[in-house]
């Protein structure tokens, strides 16, 4: 049985392949999070008894538990997804995400190389380090430009952008340099059930259920190339099994959509199933506020996914409407999970414990 770590497992993603690992594969998986503010053991609920799933609470700053950690499970495949992710709390805060998502991947970049130098035979042929990242790090593509590809120039705009692409370089160098088995995927913006409800599609149901502003940054014409999540996790699943070493995959799911028009679609579909309008609503639409824009952003992504198409058969399964209707209907039925992790942000603000 292949033993496969996953950092950041209990997050939006990570959450999302490990369910499709249970599902889907016969490996065991070790869960590496220390549990931020986005992470939470309740979103892995359904699988967390599972003999084939543990929880290791490690923070990836920690260069020492990392090797613990190594040593203790023997891993095959490290799938590394533990960030900061968020591009406005990079923009309010970046020193996180410089220790998180450039020194931390450098912690279990090291960790990893010294693992990897130890194996032998078919255990050091089997050892991958695929390395989680995202469309963001290209930067602002222009109306008319033709979709960022594997080889498009790195061009981040954010704190929360530049750390990651830093990251897709220290790996880039780790595989050059020392030879480290190691792939990269770069995704677009994932949506789906589990999503922390900081960002964008989660934000826009929960505010619209209670009656609250739903703010759109400036005109709302930002362009993004949304991916349901269910996909992502069966991207990376294929390139952590069959990838070509030291390659990197773009992940897109063919479906731009300016961000008023996701705002628009989201209250159609809670009109369309019939949710019942918050006190003094009419409409959901009439609860969209335009807010000034974030600085720095990005007016467009969109991925060329043609090499993991070409060279993994990889296609996207969900189309955005289907997608976001079942988004909203999962949102709608887990009401508990979104009022756990509420409480748990709540608790934090007030230095108590995370209950969720
Ligand atoms: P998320 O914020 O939902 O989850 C991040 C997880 O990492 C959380 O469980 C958190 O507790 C954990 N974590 C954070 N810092 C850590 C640390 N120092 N040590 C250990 N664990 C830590 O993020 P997500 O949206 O699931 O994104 C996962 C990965 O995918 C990230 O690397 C992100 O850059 C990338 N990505 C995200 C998207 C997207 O649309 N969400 C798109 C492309 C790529």
């Amino acid at each position: 049985m292949q033993t496969v770590i996953v950092t950041g497992g209990a997050g939006f993603i990570g959450s999302a392949l490990i369910r499709h690992l249970i599902a889907n594969d016969t490996c065991r998986i070790v869960n590496v999070d220390c549990l931020t503010y986005a992470g939470h053991t309740a979103t892995l609920r359904d699988i967390d008894q599972d003999p084939r799933y543990c929880l290791e609470q490690v923070d990836i700053r920690d260069r020492s538990a990392l090797d613990r950690l190594f040593s203790d499970y023997q891993p095959d495949v490290v799938v590394h997804l533990a960030a900061e992710s968020h591009v406005d709390r990079s923009i309010d805060g970046p020193a996180v995400f410089i220790d998180t998502n450039i020194v931390g991947v450098f912690n279990l970049l090291d960790a990893a190389r010294t693992w990897y130098e130890s194996l032998e035979g078919e255990l050091r042929a089997r050892f991958r380090f695929h390395h989680v990242s995202t469309d963001e790090v290209f930067g602002d593509l222009l109306p008319d430009a033709a979709p960022f590809s594997e080889t498009s120039p790195y061009a981040p705009s954010s704190p929360y952008a530049a750390s990651k692409a830093s990251a897709d370089h220290l790996v880039r160098a780790w595989q050059r340099t020392y030879g480290l088995p190691t792939l990269i995927t770069n995704c677009s913006n994932n949506y789906g059930p589990w999503h922390f409800p900081e960002k964008l599609i989660p934000l826009v149901i929960l505010n619209a259920l209670q009656g609250r502003d739903i703010p759109v940054y400036g005109e709302g014409h930002q362009i993004r190339d949304w991916l349901f999540v269910e996909d992502h996790a069966r991207a990376l699943h294929l390139v952590m099994q069959q990838g070509t070493i030291g390659s990197s995959y773009n992940i897109g799911g063919h479906e731009e959509r300016r961000n008023i028009d996701v705002v628009t679609t989201i209250c159609d579909v809670l009109e369309r199933l019939e949710v019942p309008h918050p006190e003094g609503v009419n409409r959901f639409h009439d609860l969209i506020t335009h807010v000034a824009d974030r600085p720095g952003h990005d007016r467009r992504y969109a991925i060329d996914a043609s090499h993991i198409e070409r060279e993994l058969g990889w296609r996207p399964q969900e189309s955005f409407e289907s997608g976001i209707e079942k988004t909203v209907q999962w949102f709608l039925s887990h009401g508990d999970w979104c009022q756990g992790v509420e409480n748990d942000q709540t608790r934090q603000r007030q230095g108590l414990g995370a209950t969720a």
